[in-house]
């Protein structure tokens, strides 16, 4: 069974990768209303405190929209935690954007 595991895991990054273009596939207009209400009551990163742009579900179950799975993040803090490669440029771009707009 360790192949459909395999799977379901590549069609979760799939669907969790799909930066941008959410609104096209997967994610209905009562996510899009959650995540914005997510980002106006954290619109900083619960991790780093740069500007939260990403609402992360913690038990990385997209389908759990439990307002308590809900995580306000940032783009690197987010994909540090999903494991990818983080780019030196791109977490400092967010640091300096801090620093010129601090609160
Ligand atoms: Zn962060
Ligand atoms: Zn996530």
């Amino acid at each position: 069974m360790a192949q459909e595991r395999e799977q379901r895991r590549q069609d979760y990054r799939k669907t969790h990768d799909n930066r941008g273009g959410s609104t096209k596939r997967g994610y209905g207009a009562a996510w899009q209303r959650l995540r914005a209400a997510k980002l106006r009551q954290n619109p900083l990163c619960e991790r780093c405190g740069a500007p939260a742009t990403v609402v992360h579900h913690k038990d990385h179950n997209q389908f759990n929209d439990f307002w308590d799975n809900l995580e306000a993040v940032c783009r690197a803090c987010h994909e540090e935690h999903h494991g990818r490669k983080r780019k030196d440029g791109d977490g400092r771009k967010e640091q300096l954007w801090k620093k010129d707009n601090p609160r």
